[in-house]
């Protein structure tokens, strides 16, 4: 999770170093001032300031999970989290299309926030599309989390990659998208909640993306009460 490994960032070189050296000293103070919570970290720290205006308000993760349960479209949003000691709040932004005939419906932010949220609701797969994965290394977003009935899925990626534009045309990304057709079909076409292939599919994500994007990495967390009260 540490954001300071150095890696090899391709283009605006020099805004990138600088970039380096800011989050260096960010982390540096954050290990000083850091407190032990006994919370396990799962989210970034995005110190950023909530524009209001529009429609954006909080929202709980209670009416995050109603959401999931009642309606037919997704929900998304900005996530952000004053320091580690806080819980994340979510922040409600736009809503997809209503699903219908099982076309893909997704939400979007419109604008790029660092950590995003987003939802699948009861009637759509509850594991991330190709695009929810690339979309933390081609860095419109740094952290992801997407909400699902059965639990959420946490995407982190500090560093930025070029070269995912075209996903149909990259060998990662189609090796990744074979894995999740694969998913499709031992998960009652993405329905059924199976524990043990959902880690599995945890793990085999990390082991075919880390070797080419090492700061990449994607978690799988239960609905418990317990996980979701990282949560506001
Ligand atoms: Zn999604």
């Amino acid at each position: 999770m540490r954001k300071t490994e150095t890696k090899i960032k391709k283009g605006k070189k020099g805004k990138k170093q600088t970039n380096k050296k800011v989050k260096a000293i960010k982390s540096r103070k954050r290990k000083h001032t850091r407190k032990n919570t006994g919370k396990r970290n799962i989210g970034r720290k995005n110190i950023t300031r909530v524009q209001r205006g529009g429609n954006t308000f909080n929202i709980s993760i209670k009416d995050v999970y109603d959401s999931i349960n009642k309606d037919n479209f997704e929900i998304c949003g900005q996530a952000v989290q004053e320091t580690d000691a806080h819980n994340i709040q979510l922040i409600y932004v736009n809503k997809g299309e209503e699903k219908l005939n099982r076309k893909p419906a997704s939400c979007s932010t419109i604008v790029n926030y660092p950590m995003v949220w987003h939802t699948h609701p009861k009637v759509s797969k509850y594991y991330p599309s190709l695009v929810d994965i690339f979309k933390v290394i081609k860095h419109s977003s740094n952290t992801s989390y997407i909400f699902t009935q059965y639990g959420f899925w946490h995407l982190y990626c500090p560093d930025e990659y070029d070269g995912f534009d075209k996903l149909n045309e990259n060998p990662l990304a189609i090796e990744v998208n074979k894995i999740l057709d694969e998913f499709y079909y031992v998960s009652g076409t993405g329905r059924e909640y199976n524990s043990e292939i959902t880690y599995q599919l945890v793990d085999e994500l990390n082991k075919t993306i880390q070797p080419h994007i090492n700061s990449f990495r994607i978690a799988w967390y239960e609905a418990t009460d317990e996980n979701l009260s990282y949560f506001v």
